[in-house]
């Protein structure tokens, strides 16, 4: 899998590049990553990636040109023009990090590790010329219902989403396959809302489960203890109090999940 990151901050993936998951994965070649410098593709004397907005109003906008020819240099095509627009391959995503984009979740993760290459565009101040939305980028993507300075800790995030999910990223094969939004938990809580549909008049639609909770040593902690279960060494019982732990905790936090708000 390859990651480009097109960014006018080409210092800041810097760090979190270098740790963990992400790190091993690089050094083991499971994913490489390339970061652009948007104003290298600028072409006047001050390296202008960004002007003021049509129409008036505060702040400034990223200029269409830069972006257009960062991300043709990359893909080492052109995508074309308004009369002959070109299409673009489908092992790759051009990926435009956006407030008001689509939502990124756990599924989209999974259908970005199916692809060969992802190439992230980050926005800085009011934004992107729309037109990079419209012809340039295949998604418009946001990681959440807020808004944040910059596209760079976004594609970051999705970076980091995606690798962990590439067989071989996690020293423990099994460890993306149960967590939360899995789609082994996905699974269990179609079981469950099915088994708790019987006392609910909640429709059977429910998609995702989240974690159950872990504890480890010591088993007491200034006289808080861990679920006897946990530590009765019965598998059973402890795959059901999992179960129930975590349709509990779902419930609590995440009421959305389950259809229940
Ligand atoms: N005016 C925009 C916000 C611009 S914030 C609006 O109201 O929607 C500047 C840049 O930060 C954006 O271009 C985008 O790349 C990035 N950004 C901010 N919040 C984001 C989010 N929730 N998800 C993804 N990218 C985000």
């Amino acid at each position: 899998m390859r990651f480009d990151l097109i960014t006018i901050f080409p210092e800041f993936f810097a760090g979190p590049l270098s740790y963990g998951i992400l790190r091993r994965a690089r050094e083991t070649r499971l994913v490489e990553v390339n970061v652009q410098d948007l104003r290298v593709f600028t072409k006047d004397r001050h390296r202008t990636v960004d002007d003021r907005p049509f129409g008036g109003g505060e702040g400034m906008v990223l200029k269409p040109e830069p972006l257009f020819e960062a991300v043709e240099s990359l893909l080492g095509y052109g995508v074309g023009d308004a009369s002959k627009p070109c299409g673009a391959d489908p092992k790759t995503a051009i990926v435009l990090m956006s407030a008001a984009g689509e939502l990124f979740r756990q599924e989209t993760a999974r259908r970005y590790a199916q692809l060969e290459r992802i190439i992230f565009i980050c926005g800085r101040y009011e934004g992107v010329d729309e037109r990079v939305s419209e012809h340039l980028a295949t998604e418009e993507i946001s990681i959440g219902d807020f808004v944040l300075s910059g596209g760079e800790l976004p594609a970051m995030m999705v970076v980091d989403a995606v690798t962990r999910l590439l067989p071989g990223a996690l020293g423990n094969e099994a460890s993306s396959q149960n967590e939360s939004f899995s789609a082994a938990a996905q699974e269990e809580s179609k079981t469950l809302h099915l088994m708790d549909s019987a006392s609910h008049q909640s429709p059977v639609t429910s998609h995702i489960l989240l974690d159950f909770p872990h504890y480890t040593r010591p088993a007491e902690y200034r006289g808080w203890s861990v679920p006897d279960v946990l530590i009765g060494g019965n598998h059973a019982e402890v795959a059901n109090w999992r179960r129930a732990a975590a349709l509990e905790k779902t419930l609590r936090n995440r009421p959305d999940l389950l259809g229940r708000e």
